[in-house]
């Protein structure tokens, strides 16, 4: 069951996946940005995790409003208040809940993928973090709607998301810093649709 205990394990996992990978990212960043991904994201992610011990929050949703307040705050960058924003809408179809089941994972991972585009004005295509978020929300509804359980939605979901990382390779980007290289940027993965890969992994492993 995704309740508040869930959801910190969800951002402690993230955490610990992000220090273990933050050497990667950076580098897929220093092809086709400005090197500062995987350190960006550590960071932030690392404050995150060490909320739950400092404050007892009263529901899944203000855990995950200051875990998006937090990544606006630290992480910086484009992906700072990318983030950021995900969680701060996510948080939002979850009010009322401290046991989150298919339903409410559904709108609240919608919320959260339209608040990135509302931000960042993204479409698929455009070699960002949105070329993971768009399939694999789409594959965690199709469960949804498929009947099937939290746990299958989240694995499909992930896989979606990593296809959607990999789609990211041969596209030139459209959005964000790798866009100023133009054709240039093409043949590299984009470091945001990969820390979404991340992310989205973790949450399979927690959430169910
Ligand atoms: P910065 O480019 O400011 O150094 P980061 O390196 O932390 O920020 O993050 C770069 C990532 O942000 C990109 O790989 C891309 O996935 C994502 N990104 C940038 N601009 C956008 C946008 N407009 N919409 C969605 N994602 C974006
Ligand atoms: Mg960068
Ligand atoms: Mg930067």
């Amino acid at each position: 069951v995704a309740d508040l205990t869930a959801f910190q394990s969800w951002i402690a996992e993230t955490s610990a996946e992000l220090d273990e990978h933050a050497g990667h990212l950076t580098e897929l960043d220093r092809a086709i940005g400005d090197g500062d991904h995987g350190t960006n994201m550590a960071r932030g992610f690392g404050r995150c995790a060490e909320l739950a011990g400092e404050e007892q929050f009263p529901s899944i949703d203000a855990y995950l409003k200051k875990v998006g307040m937090t990544l606006v705050s630290t992480v910086g960058g484009a992906s700072g208040p990318l983030y950021g924003t995900f969680f701060l809408r996510f948080a939002g179809p979850l009010a009322a809940t401290d046991d989150a089941g298919v339903h409410a994972l559904a709108q609240g991972l919608r919320a959260g993928v339209d608040g990135i585009v509302a931000r960042g004005k993204a479409e698929v295509g455009d070699k960002t973090m949105y070329d993971t978020f768009a399939p694999a929300l789409e594959a965690f509804d199709a469960a949804a709607v498929a009947g099937s359980p939290v746990a299958e939605c989240l694995r499909a979901c992930a896989e979606a998301a990593d296809s959607g990382r990999d789609s990211t390779e041969p596209l030139v980007a459209r959005k964000g810093r790798a866009s100023y290289l133009g054709e240039r940027s093409a043949g590299h993965l984009d470091p945001g649709a990969s820390s979404a890969a991340l992310l989205l992994r973790a949450a399979a492993r927690t959430l169910a």
